[in-house]
């Protein structure tokens, strides 16, 4: 039986599949079972940050995996404290205490829980708790029950009403329709610094600070999901530095890049405190969260290793020069099929003009350009029906970037011709 066969009998059909089985990979590539090389600038979507199987990830896998994989969260594992300081104090640089999970969505499930918890702290002027969360239309925040009620977009919601009730949708970079939706409820705002899965749309500083303001005159927290964003792929160790240096946020959640392929999540929140004498870390205290797997010491060694190679080598310093590149490379061109260049560092989206395309019946724009590329040897992933996305490892090379520029250029001229 084909793997493809195999897939259709046994594997829900949750994903549309590109018909690719891969087999092997190596920094910035990936060789399918034909023996295929693809220059991978998906990444797993944005999670092979420091490319596939960097030696020194491989390594703290293998020697961890023979010393201890798994023990419980009912023991002190020195990993996840290590992988908690690190993250505390080199890259947040903000006093807070770190929660662990196994992904993006179970990051962000912790952070609705801790807005809950700080409503009921905090109630509104009657005594009632707050409950009510605002996220933003097009947002995207994990695909469980709080997390796509969180994610603003109705194809992820439908079919699954009810869902949970208290969270309002505003508009993303638009101030004043978050100001719509403040309630005496309202315990919290949570946003993408930069929407990833909703087309490559990055807040503006202007915006950012305005939440900031609004959370402090409303006592409201401010909630980043930083799960593809973080950790380095926008040039900066947190994504909303790279746009609002000033916000000081009071929880971030991240997953993705963090554990370079193996799965693990956080979330951080911050030690402020939010009355007299109690921090706003404290609300999650024994009893209120928990999980089996997140933090073991297996997954924490893989994201200290990750973590360190994008201090140690300056990824951040590579991810700007090679946005640099991109950039020059597109405005050069001014190719008739980029509507607009969009991202930041290494989160870049290249909206299509439609318009110019020849696209199969049912093919988006996106995806014709992703199959074509494809066809060529270079990963790449649709962000909505036309932004192509790239998020290629934090240490991709110049010449690495050039080939991929390169094959770019020429599906574009193909799909215009
Ligand atoms: C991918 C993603 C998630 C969900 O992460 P999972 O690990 O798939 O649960 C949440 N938020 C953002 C911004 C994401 O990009």
């Amino acid at each position: 039986m084909s793997t493809h066969d195999t897939f259709t009998q046994y594997v829900l059909p949750t994903y549309g599949r590109f018909p690719i089985v891969p087999e092997k990979a190596k920094g910035s590539y990936l060789w399918d079972d034909q023996g295929k090389k693809y220059l991978d600038f998906c990444t797993g979507i944005a999670v092979c940050s420091i490319g596939h199987c960097h030696p020194k990830l491989v390594s703290a896998i293998q020697d961890q995996a023979a010393k201890l994989m798994h023990c419980s969260n009912l023991y002190e594992i020195p990993q996840q404290a290590e992988l908690a300081k690190t993250i505390v104090e080199d890259f947040v640089q903000t006093p807070g205490k770190v929660f662990f999970s196994n992904s993006g969505a179970e990051a962000n499930e912790g952070l609705i829980k801790l807005a809950r918890k700080f409503g009921n702290a905090k109630p509104a002027s009657n005594g009632t708790p707050r409950h009510e969360v605002i996220t933003f239309r097009n947002s995207f925040h994990g695909r469980t029950m709080g997390t796509l009620t969180a994610t603003g977009q109705d194809s992820i919601q439908n079919g699954f009403a009810p869902i949970l009730p208290g969270i309002n949708y505003a508009i993303y970079n638009d101030l004043d329709s978050v100001k719509a939706q403040i309630t005496d409820k309202t315990a919290a705002i949570l946003l993408e610094p930069i929407q990833g899965e909703g087309g490559i749309f990055a807040a503006t500083k202007e915006f950012l600070n305005g939440l900031q303001a609004l959370c402090i005159d409303h006592d409201l927290l401010l909630m980043l999901d930083e799960v593809q964003a973080g950790f380095g792929r926008l040039g900066h160790d947190m994504a909303w530095r790279a746009i609002a240096p000033n916000v000081k946020p009071d929880a971030i959640s991240w997953a993705k890049g963090m554990g370079g392929g193996f799965p693990i999540g956080a979330f951080w929140v911050s030690d402020r405190e939010i009355s007299n004498g109690v921090t706003l870390s404290s609300q999650l205290g024994p009893r209120t969260h928990g999980s089996t797997y997140g933090g073991n010491p297996l997954g924490c060694a893989a994201s200290l290793a990750v973590l360190a190679e994008i201090k140690n080598s300056k990824l951040n310093d590579n991810v700007l020069a090679r946005e640099q590149q991109i950039k020059e490379a597109v405005a050069e061109w001014n190719h008739p099929a980029i509507a607009e260049f969009r991202g930041k560092g290494l989160m870049l989206g290249f909206a299509l003009n439609a318009d110019t395309m020849t696209t199969a019946e049912g093919v988006t724009p996106a995806l014709a350009l992703v199959l074509k590329l494809t066809e060529k040897g270079l990963l790449t992933v649709p962000a909505g029906a036309e932004t192509l996305r790239w998020l290629p490892a934090l240490n991709v090379t110049e010449a690495e970037v050039a080939q991929a520029l390169d094959l770019l250029k020429q599906a574009l001229d193909e799909l215009t011709a």
